[in-house]
């Protein structure tokens, strides 16, 4: 049989005003949940979550049931959000462990995820991280875009891939560890790996074996470090085979909600789609720009022979095709030679107007070039010579 001793705190840090993270110890379940939405929602998220989550354990024994409380949860925080304007878009994270039996009665520790809260087992010395992060830069990182140091400092590193509450249904990570005489499982938010490493981390679980005084340990070096987030701590340890457990604080809390006035940039929900929007107002700009330049001004050309002024630009603008805009009574064979060239490229004019007064004025041109030519001073011209 395997005797747990565990150990929960939660702080709000040194930067923000207001702890949105919520801690659950209900022996022998354990979990974090790191809430964010504007004006109370990261509070009643987190909260929210780990109540329904307390609630529908209660009794289980089987890692299906703990999928199933985390589903609830979910279900819960999203219908919440839905009837409250005020908490729309609010979400959590949901990093949970419970010892559970399997199919075999032996005892198991099943670890279950939904964002960048965290699951690690201490083990023979070692620190390894059980659960995967659901965050954009930790994709980025699986898929070798950026390395793990790069991560760290990433401006994109609060934005989360997959929250609880956020959508009517959720994916739940799970991960089924046997539990071994001596192991410790730390579950934390952000707030702690954001300002420790690992082997920080490694070297308290190493040094202070109870607890309580790893966990007050653990918070004050987060502090020390920035403390720019709310951090939230429990360690649960495994006992070893004959010895005696400590009496320690067994104390169930759940950080009751609080008022808000600053909220962590949170996962694909009022953020993105303020971006949706910026970006779709930035390209109907573009567009409505694109548009009026190729819209905006008239060419004189040809149709066959006729001579006709088109909307447009003559070299066509993206899909903007020029229009006809008036067909005129002019045939290119009518103009002087010396224009054709020009308006069968496209002339360009500014205006409607100003197009037909180019057409009057070559018109009249070729009309007077005609004169000349068919006039007795024309002859007169070609026929001065030196005598
Ligand atoms: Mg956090």
């Amino acid at each position: 049989m395997t005797t747990l001793r565990w150990g929960s705190a939660t702080d709000v840090g040194v930067v923000r005003e207001s702890n949105q993270d919520s801690v659950l110890v209900a022996a022998p379940l354990f979990a974090v949940a790191d809430g964010m939405g504007g004006h109370q929602g990261g509070e009643v998220a987190s909260a929210t979550a780990l109540e329904v989550l307390e609630g529908t354990f209660k009794g289980a024994t089987s890692s299906e049931q703990l999928l199933e409380a985390v589903r609830r949860a979910n279900a819960k925080v999203w219908d919440k959000a839905q009837l409250d304007e005020q908490l729309h878009g609010m979400g959590t994270t949901l990093t949970a462990a419970a010892l559970l039996t399997d199919e075999d009665g032996k005892d198991i520790f099943a670890v279950v995820n939904v964002g960048d809260s965290r699951g690690y087992v201490f083990r023979d010395g070692a620190l390894t991280q059980i659960t995967s992060d659901h965050s954009f830069v930790e994709e980025m990182v699986r898929a070798g875009e950026i390395s793990a140091e790069d991560a760290e400092s990433h401006p994109k590193r609060n934005i989360l891939t997959r929250a609880l509450g956020v959508e009517p249904t959720v994916e739940v990570d799970i991960e089924i560890v046997d539990p071994q005489p001596g192991d410790r499982y730390l579950l934390c938010s952000d707030g702690l790996v954001r300002e420790l490493g690992d082997d920080q981390i490694a070297a308290v679980l190493r040094r202070l074996k109870n607890p309580d005084e790893a966990i007050r340990d653990l918070i004050a070096q987060a502090k020390a470090h920035g403390g720019h987030d709310n951090i939230t701590v429990v360690i649960v340890d495994v006992q070893e085979e004959g010895s005696t457990p400590e009496p320690v604080n067994h104390k169930r809390s759940i950080v009751p909600p609080r008022p808000v006035s600053n909220h962590e940039p949170g996962v694909f929900t009022f953020r993105s789609l303020v971006f949706v929007l910026l970006v779709a107002g930035l390209i109907g700009i573009a567009v409505g720009s694109v548009f009026w330049y190729a819209r905006s001004s008239y060419y004189v050309g040809v149709e066959g022979q006729q001579v006709v002024i088109y909307q447009g630009r003559p070299e066509k603008v993206l899909w903007f095709e020029p229009t006809i805009a008036q067909r005129t009574d002019v045939m290119i064979n009518d103009l002087l030679p010396v224009s054709v060239p020009d308006i069968q490229k496209g002339e360009t004019q500014s205006s409607l107007d100003a197009a037909r007064k180019y057409v009057a004025n070559q018109v009249s041109q070729a009309a007077e070039a005609r004169q000349v030519a068919g006039s007795p001073a024309g002859s007169t011209t070609s026929t001065t010579t030196k005598p």
